[in-house]
């Protein structure tokens, strides 16, 4: 095949999840500063550690694109030259954009650094990605509400880059475009502090009977109006990959990092395998079987639905029951330091005797037994807390690699 392999794409909260999301696979990740940017509160990264996260990614051959995809005021503009100076100075990949005043300073300013649109400027036709593309954009970020058959036919009219949401959670308006939060709870989703009121449940009160509601309950556990499961297009990637996208993003710069570590993980596997089987036949339809999707329901969801990719959805992709589906493993243990003795952090309380799993790279699950823990004296302990550093022996020994993790089952 000519055209280069589909980049990964993941979100990084903070530098723990980056590294994460690269040794877990991911070709780029998208992370925010401190200013500038949504997702005001994912921990985001200050001067000091964004020069290490780009250190990080470049000696990993990964790509850093960070977000300055605020919707902004004229005061927003206070400091922001210095800003995109200082990230094309520390060398990021790219920018990513929705608000056309800064993609004009950032064009003037760092005109080496490429540009990626935002899904915020929610690009749905061709001709609006063909005007972006003539604004010196390189790479579209289309927006969360097209069709299979849209990003189709947008591929053909442009040349820039295409990149779309396959992963996360969904906003039931145009993805970001709502003052629901703002209006509820002071939050603005345009400064990325959404408080999701969409997944809060309500009850309809007419004006003049107060404290009377009316029963509009889908069920007795209440009334999710306006929530939406969450998006997966792990088996539709084969298509999407035949359509020309470019960049597979993942959302969740919010999530911890069992979700950081295991999302990237089985989408990395699913890239690889539709690769595999595309080199041994370029033709044949990519069979995506059942594991993918096995291992993306062991990361706990909010139930998922393919959104819009073929038509608009309905109430099937509504989850009207309540917020959650339940998460069977929690992260116990992150691997800081491979080596003879290899450290490991503890998420979660574990002591001896306990079976665990190691998520190895690619698809591979090892289970293992803790025989013993030793604290960093060399002391050995009956069990162990979360945020100390430890080391063990297991049962079988097991080739760690730095970054990667461990689960345990929930009870
Ligand atoms: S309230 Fe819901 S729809 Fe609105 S921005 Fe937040 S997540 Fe999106």
């Amino acid at each position: 095949m000519s055209h280069p392999r589909c980049e990964l794409l993941a979100p990084a909260g903070n530098l723990e999840k980056l590294k994460i999301a690269i040794h877990y696979g991911a070709d780029a990740v998208y992370l925010g500063g401190k200013q500038f940017s949504l997702r005001a509160q994912a921990a985001n990264f200050n001067k000091d550690e964004l020069q290490e996260a780009v250190n990080f990614a470049h000696q990993h051959a990964a790509r850093i694109f960070v977000t300055v995809n605020i919707f902004a005021h004229n005061r927003d503009f206070k400091g922001l030259a210095d800003y995109l100076k200082f990230l094309a100075e520390i060398r990021v990949d790219g920018l990513i954009i929705s608000d056309p005043g800064i993609l004009s300073l950032a064009r003037k300013i760092v005109p080496q650094l490429k540009i990626h649109l935002s899904t915020q400027a929610n690009v749905t036709n061709g001709e609006s990605a063909s005007f972006w593309e003539q604004q010196g954009v390189s790479r579209i970020n289309l927006a969360r509400e097209l069709s299979l058959a849209e990003i189709r036919e947008i591929r053909k009219k442009i040349s820039a880059k295409i990149e779309v949401f396959v992963h996360g959670a969904l906003c039931i308006s145009y993805s970001g475009r709502c003052m629901l939060s703002l209006y509820l709870t002071g939050r603005d989703a345009n400064k990325g502090l959404c408080a999701h009121p969409c997944r809060y449940s309500y009850r309809l009160e007419e004006a003049k009977r107060p404290g009377q509601f009316f029963p509009v309950e889908e069920d007795e556990r209440g009334t999710h109006i306006f929530n939406s499961k969450d998006l997966c297009l792990i088996n539709r990637l084969p298509e999407l990959i035949t359509a020309g996208v470019d960049s597979i993003k993942i959302e969740g710069r919010m999530k911890g990092i069992y979700y950081a570590a295991g999302i990237v993980r089985i989408y990395r596997a699913a890239l690889d395998h539709i690769y595999r089987c595309l080199e041994k036949n370029p033709v044949e339809p990519v069979v995506m079987g059942e594991t993918f999707m096995e291992e993306i329901v062991k990361l706990g969801s909010r139930g998922y639905t393919e959104n819009f990719i073929d038509g608009s959805p309905d109430e099937d992709d509504m989850l009207y029951s309540g917020p959650r589906v339940d998460q069977t493993y929690v992260p116990a243990l992150l691997i800081r330091k491979k080596g003879p003795d290899t450290l490991f952090d503890i998420r979660h309380k574990i002591k001896q005797g306990d079976r665990l799993e190691y998520m190895a790279q690619g698809l591979a699950n090892l289970d293992f037994e803790i025989k013993t823990i030793y604290d960093l004296n060399g002391v050995r302990l009956d069990q162990a807390q979360p945020n100390t550093l430890i080391r063990l022996e297991t049962l079988p020994e097991i080739d760690w690699q730095e970054h990667g993790l461990v689960r345990k089952v929930q009870h």
